[in-house]
């Protein structure tokens, strides 16, 4: 007998708890030996989500739940479903039933197959604005090109193998990114494709200013493609200086007076805005260090509804 855990972040996420578990039991059920274990994570919900987890557990102890003291993201989240999970594979999925979870079938048969990671690529993004679209294009270019990390389409939608499972819970950073990680560690894998479909119930929680957040701090963690902006920068306008320096020079010799107010104007203006945008770029590594350096937990578990 196998046992999956099926790993569920949520946030303000009441309306969906109860339908989310019926859809989860009827593929899982329909799955010969196959023992189930679903961990809900509570990630500082302000409405009922925690009470409706509990109402499932006093039915069903298969349903566990872990409450976190305030919101902090759906990546903590990740992280603690699967340290506290005791499957031989476990998936994590969204509540918000936006993965499809008849797929699951399909993924644990790879995953018998001999699959230590099955990731669930996104096939349309027809709901997605366009604004996302690019933005996520050009976040998936420099992770292929500056961290050898070919994200395209990728999601959180994941089966991973026990061994996987231990190796990412052991991985201690702070700022950790679960999509990411799936494709840093390696291991045997394979993909499925899944249409994206409509949230079911309340609005998406990524505002703009937390997925652009989310990315920076992903390609800052996993690149150093920011720093070789900086070296772009310097080398730009140290070419200017030199061109400018030359046309003073030549100036000079030639008996004229050196031209230029406006020149030298520009050129500080260009100088100063190059350093200040490069102190920027090292502050965000350096805030990231800090992040790291401080040790403070990733999440702070308030209650545990266990069976
Ligand atoms: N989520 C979470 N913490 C957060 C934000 C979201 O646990 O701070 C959960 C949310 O309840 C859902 C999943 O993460 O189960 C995906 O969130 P959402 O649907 O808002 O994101 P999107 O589908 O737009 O990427
Ligand atoms: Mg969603």
């Amino acid at each position: 007998m196998k046992k999956i855990s099926i790993i569920v972040p949520c946030f303000n996420e009441e309306e969906n708890i109860k339908l989310f578990y019926t859809e989860i039991k009827k593929t899982i059920d329909s799955i010969k030996n196959l023992e189930l274990e679903i961990i809900f994570i509570d990630d500082g919900s302000s409405d009922r989500t925690y009470e409706n987890i509990r109402k499932l557990n006093a039915k069903d102890q298969r349903v566990r739940g872990i409450s976190f003291s305030k919101n902090f993201g759906k990546e903590a989240a990740i992280m603690a479903g699967l340290k506290s999970c005791c499957g031989d594979c476990a998936v994590v999925i969204d509540a918000d039933l936006q993965h499809p979870i008849p797929l699951i079938s399909e993924m644990y048969k790879l995953w018998l197959e001999g699959y230590q990671i099955v990731k669930g690529i996104k096939k349309n993004r027809n709901n997605e604005s366009k604004f996302n679209i690019v933005t996520s294009k050009l976040f998936n270019k420099i992770m292929k090109h500056h961290a050898k990390l070919d994200m395209k389409d990728s999601s959180d939608f994941n089966l991973i193998d026990r061994k996987v499972i231990d190796v990412i819970t052991s991985i201690s950073e702070y700022n950790s990114f679960y999509r990411a990680l799936i494709y840093w560690v390696g291991f045997k894998t394979t993909d499925v494709y899944f249409t994206v479909s409509r949230r079911n119930a309340n609005k998406s929680k990524w505002s703009f200013s937390k997925r652009i957040n989310y990315s920076v701090k992903n390609i800052i963690q996993y690149t150093y493609f920011p720093i070789k902006i900086i070296e772009i920068i310097g080398i730009l306008i140290f070419l200017i200086g030199v061109i400018l320096g030359i046309d003073a020079l030549i100036s000079y010799f030639g008996g004229e007076a050196a031209s230029g107010y406006t020149t030298l104007l520009l050129f500080l203006i260009l100088a100063t805005g190059g350093i200040m945008i490069s102190l920027g770029i090292l502050g965000m590594y350096i805030a990231q260090i800090y992040d790291e350096i401080k040790h403070r937990p990733k999440f702070i578990i308030k209650d545990e509804i266990k069976n």
